[in-house]
């Protein structure tokens, strides 16, 4: 069942079925969901057309007709340039407002022209500001530690502020004289010859991020959650984003948590087993921790930056680069994507690894509230993988395996879920 939506984006019309919607913040899934996917550009068709049936296969066995995904196509890229002359029509944002959420492959980075980062226009269009990274192991996954296993994190990245607000002017400029000029007014010198950027971070910016985290460690019973910071150095931003993080515990979920601090001066450091553990680490350390202690950390809440080049290594970790999900998530939006690029090279052979976008899709699932399919999916990629069953990637890194087109791929899947 679906109402009929009359509008048409992009000239395509809208497949019967129904708006996810939005309340406090938290999607309210209806049986039938629109979702608008971008398919991506250079290896994206493949991987998405390996992805979608993975998807509904999950879907359909989890559920059977009672549910089912409308997905509808949107235009983002190289293919909505070619076709609408533009690279992110504005129907394509209109599709993804309407129906708060969608998925992607990778995308292009257009260079020259003055165009931005598709995906970072994205972000901060729908003010997605929690970028989410669970990183786990596959079993069989070529990695390049002893007991990679043992790292099982979800990372909450801070999306919008930080260094990457996008606050810079290079060395000699108006802007960067002017500053450079009003700093020495407080007392601090500064280069002559230096470029200049801005590193903003707020306490909304950070408690609505700490806040998601808190909130997924609470609802998924995951034991910890890090506040990891550079605070040592950069007290009032960084400091600031670890106390606006414990703030943050206290003052809303103070039944449901705990600081480090209090656990081990009215507990004896025995964490109860209805509380998370709020604690915090300095960014460098954590570096070592997840390599030396990986097992004592569960979800990571951390500020741009950190969020950034912690993610990629924790991938790394568990030889889960370009399987690596990933998704932005706002208020009212989450676009769950690629965390690869295109991979253009590869265009069009049949041969890439479709994992990101199959496990960014059973992100989202979990996300909809769809747990079951969520785990078909991941039990059925974590079973073809241990078969040996693997793309071109893995392949060349393991012992023995048999080397699959991205399709054969998808159909290894679907059959390892029976
Ligand atoms: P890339 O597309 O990620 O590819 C670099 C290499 O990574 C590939 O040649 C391949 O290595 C490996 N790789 C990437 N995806 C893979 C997959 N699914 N399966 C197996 N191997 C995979 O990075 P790039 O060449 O620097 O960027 C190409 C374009 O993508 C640029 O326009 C860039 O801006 C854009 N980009 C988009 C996103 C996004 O949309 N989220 C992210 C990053 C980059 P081997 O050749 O060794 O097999």
């Amino acid at each position: 069942m679906g109402q009929v939506i009359d509008k048409k984006y992009n000239g395509l019309s809208v497949p019967s079925g129904e708006k996810v919607k939005f309340v406090n913040g938290k999607p309210q899934c209806p049986d039938k969901p629109i979702i608008p996917f971008i398919e991506g550009d250079g290896t994206g068709a493949d991987i998405w057309k390996a992805s979608k049936r993975v998807l509904d296969a999950a879907v359909e066995k989890a559920y059977g007709p009672k549910r089912s995904i409308a997905w509808f196509e949107v235009f983002a890229g190289e293919k909505a340039n070619n076709e609408f002359g533009s690279w992110l029509p504005e129907d394509s944002l209109e599709a993804i407002k309407e129906f708060g959420v969608a998925i992607k492959g990778p995308l292009t980075t257009p260079v020259g022209g003055g165009i931005r980062s598709l995906n970072v226009s994205l972000r901060q269009i729908f003010d997605l500001y929690c970028c989410v990274r669970p990183v786990r192991y596959f079993a069989g996954v070529p990695s390049p530690v002893v007991s990679p296993e043992k790292l099982d994190v979800v990372i909450f990245r801070e999306n919008t502020e930080d260094v990457y607000a996008g606050i810079e002017y290079p060395i000699d400029s108006a802007e960067a004289k002017k500053l450079i000029e009003l700093i020495a007014t407080f007392g601090k010198t500064i280069r002559p010859d230096s470029g200049i950027g801005v590193k903003p971070m707020s306490r909304f910016g950070s408690q609505r991020l700490v806040r998601r985290a808190v909130q997924y460690a609470i609802e998924q019973k995951r034991k910890s959650v890090t506040l990891v910071h550079k605070g040592n150095i950069m007290k009032f931003t960084e400091g600031a984003f670890r106390d606006w993080g414990y703030q943050l515990a206290e003052n809303e979920f103070a039944a449901a948590t705990i600081s480090e601090e209090k656990l081990w001066k009215e507990m004896e450091g025995k964490l109860p087993s209805d509380k998370v553990l709020v604690n915090d680490r300095i960014a460098d350390s954590m570096f070592q921790q997840v390599l030396l202690r990986p097992d004592e950390y569960s979800v990571i809440a951390t500020p741009n930056l950190n969020g950034d080049y912690l993610s990629d290594a924790c991938a790394a970790q568990v030889g889960g680069l370009g399987i690596a999900p990933g998704a932005n998530i706002g208020d009212n939006c989450a676009i769950f994507e690629a965390t690869h690029g295109t991979a253009p090279k590869y265009a069009g052979l049949d041969v890439i690894n479709p994992g990101s976008v199959i496990l960014s899709g059973a992100m989202m699932l979990e996300y909809l509230g769809w747990t079951e399919a969520m785990k078909l999916v991941h039990d059925a990629l974590g079973k073809t993988i241990q078969k040996k069953l693997v793309t071109y990637d893995f392949e060349r890194l393991m012992k023995g395996a048999t080397k699959l087109k991205t399709s054969e791929f998808a159909s290894a899947i679907i059959e390892n879920m029976a």
